[in-house]
């Protein structure tokens, strides 16, 4: 699914809010839902004012995740997309919980 054409491009990681639901369902994690704190225009939003990061995890869910924590819920997430945000099929998001250590190691360093 991620291309490698686009997997050179810098990514650039937003974290603006953006939360997914968790249930454990036997051997299987789902994600029920994720909420999008913007209503109007946002770097999460296509043409169609929809939020491209809600729909692809709802589409492929932890597939979409780069990280690890711990079991909680919600889980606060960072997320980056590489592609044309006006079609799903041409574009990956990928996202990362906050609390992941590494990745939160890293978030703090870019913004000191
Ligand atoms: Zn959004």
């Amino acid at each position: 699914m991620p291309n490698q054409k686009s997997q050179a491009v810098e990514q650039i990681w937003h974290n603006d809010g953006h939360e997914i639901a968790l249930k454990i369902n036997r051997a299987d994690m789902e994600i029920v839902s994720v909420f999008c704190p913007h209503e109007g225009e946002a770097n999460c939003k296509n043409r169609l004012n929809e939020c491209v990061v809600s729909a692809f995890i709802l589409r492929y869910g932890m597939d979409c995740n780069a990280g690890v924590c711990d079991a909680q819920t919600p889980i606060k997430i960072c997320w980056t997309l590489v592609g044309d945000m006006n079609s799903l099929d041409e574009c990956q998001v990928w996202f990362m919980p906050l609390t992941d250590h590494v990745f939160s190691a890293w978030l703090e360093s870019t913004q000191n």
